[in-house]
């Protein structure tokens, strides 16, 4: 598949593809195979790019009205759910992930601008009683121009998750894809023009982090900015931001705990614990990437997941396996190196006979058990490696969970209803699911966490909060 010609080395400001003298490779992770190029925007991108988007705020962007805000949303994402399958396609060639993951997430990124096109104009304010002769209100403002950094791990979710919202309360968005995956946010940021976004609306420069995504968390001419990625670039962004005296949210992934005790089902728990792992090769903010078992059923629990684990595979995008490769070689390199430090693991999935030479790819692996103070149990590997450690009762299951710098979401897997509550109130997370597992999925749920996961939340339509600010207007009317 040729790369759309509208996404080819060329970034878009103020509604026009604007070429950049260098350009960057596109590499599919399935074979390492150069399948295009992409254009290496830096200061002077991000300066035209922050110009159009202060330009449609102040000009045609910022005179519309929430309804047609609204609508515009709407469309797109009837233009995403259009061209979903190729796509789905790109995004699959682009990340190297199972094509069924990359179907879910075109889906889902269709969904995010249906949500909060949806949500555009029921944004209110409120009235509060005040000293008699006064009537006060509060209305939400558009904060102007918001800039955006995403990951590679699920780009068109990002996309969705990230500008719709900001889009919905009438900001105007500089976008920073990832040099790992860019793609489909230039095709996103196309249909946005198709479907009738003013010219500047929607910006997307490419490039590389240090290059484009520095220069954009340090512009004065921004008004917010949302980071979602490595707990060590989300510190310089929180830096510039202070620096500008603006907000931020960073969302910078987890250690995530899923708690099994003795009365949970586990042949429905299993199945999820090796999901929560395994999905986009663990590549995940929100992967459960560590299994909490109560000891009495902990041999058991890790059995069940040692012989599944010896069924998994990764394969091409193409083939849609199990899961797919890792989006680089360099993080292979740091999987590998984790894997290479914690010795022989428990289990071991395999890398299919027909994956591609030259992909990066990681047989998935189980480690158990883990000590609580082993890197696997503490640090974000990013990659399909689950550690399971063992716990004697709900006050130990505790201590254990919270015992991470991370704090992004929690599974309780139990029937004891009270004891649900009680660990989903005390659990160090931004979100929690009891009986179940979502990671990474849910437009409609709140999402973000605490400590070295980050701050603010996205997703839901408390996100639209963090993407607008609120005016008090006190009037003496005698
Ligand atoms: P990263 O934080 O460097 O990259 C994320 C985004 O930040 C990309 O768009 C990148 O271009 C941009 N960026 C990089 N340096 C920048 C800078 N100095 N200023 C502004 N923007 C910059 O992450 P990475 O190097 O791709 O991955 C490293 C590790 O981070 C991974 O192994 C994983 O553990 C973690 N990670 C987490 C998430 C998540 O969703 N929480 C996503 C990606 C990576």
């Amino acid at each position: 598949m040729g790369l759309d010609q509208r996404v080819e080395q060329a970034c878009l400001i103020g509604g026009n593809w604007v070429a950049t003298a260098d350009s960057l490779p596109v590499i599919c992770p399935s074979d390492g195979a150069e399948i295009g190029r992409i254009a290496a925007g830096g200061v002077a991108e991000i300066e035209a790019a922050i110009a159009a988007a202060r330009a449609a705020f102040d000009g045609d962007w910022g005179a519309i009205p929430a309804v047609e805000r609204g609508r515009l949303l709407h469309r797109l994402g009837e233009l995403v759910g259009r061209d979903h399958d190729m796509l789905a396609r790109m995004e699959a060639m682009d990340t190297g992930k199972p094509l069924s993951q990359a179907r879910v997430d075109i889906t889902c990124c269709a969904r995010y601008f249906e949500f909060y096109g949806a949500a555009a104009d029921k944004v209110h304010g409120e009235t509060i009683p005040f000293l008699n002769g006064y009537q006060v209100l509060t209305i939400r403002e558009p904060l102007g121009v918001t800039g955006h950094i995403i990951p590679w791990n699920y780009p068109a979710q990002m996309v969705g998750r990230s500008c719709a919202t900001a889009l919905a309360m009438g900001n105007a968005v500089v976008l920073k894809p990832a040099e790992e995956a860019s793609l489909s946010a230039l095709y996103i940021a196309g249909l946005a023009l198709e479907a009738g976004f003013p010219p500047g609306a929607l910006n997307v420069v490419t490039g590389l982090g240090q290059m484009a995504g520095a220069a954009l968390a340090a512009h004065p001419g921004i008004n917010f900015m949302s980071f979602t990625g490595s707990p060590e670039t989300g510190t310089l962004v929180q830096a510039a931001a202070a620096q500008n005296h603006i907000g931020c949210t960073l969302e910078l992934g987890g250690k995530s705990p899923q708690i099994v005790f003795a009365d949970a089902d586990l042949e429905a728990v299993v199945p999820v614990l090796i999901k929560a792992i395994v999905q986009n090769g663990g590549q995940t903010c929100s992967a459960g990437s560590r299994v909490l078992i109560e000891a009495q059923i902990f041999d058991q629990v890790v059995d069940m997941l040692r012989v599944r684990f010896a069924d998994l595979e990764a394969g091409s995008w193409e083939a849609d396996r199990d899961l797919g490769a890792l989006i680089s070689a360099r993080q292979k390199a740091r999987v590998e190196a984790f894997i290479a430090a914690a010795g022989a693991p428990l289990a071991q999935g395999r890398v299919a006979d027909d994956a591609p030479e030259g992909g990066h790819y990681v047989a998935p692996v189980l480690y158990a058990p883990v000590a609580e103070d082993d890197p696997l149990a503490q640090e974000e590997v990013f990659g399909p490696v689950l550690a399971c450690l063992p716990f004697q009762d709900e006050a130990d299951a505790l201590r254990i969970a919270n015992s991470t710098q991370y704090g992004l979401v929690a599974g309780i897997w139990t029937s004891h209803g009270a004891r649900q509550m009680r660990i989903a109130k005390a659990v160090r997370a931004g979100q929690v699911f009891v009986n179940g597992y979502g990671a990474g999925g849910g437009i409609e749920l709140p999402f973000g966490g605490t400590g070295k996961s980050g701050h603010g939340r996205e997703k839901g339509f408390v996100a639209l909060e963090e993407f607008s600010q609120l005016k008090t207007i006190v009037l003496n009317h005698g």
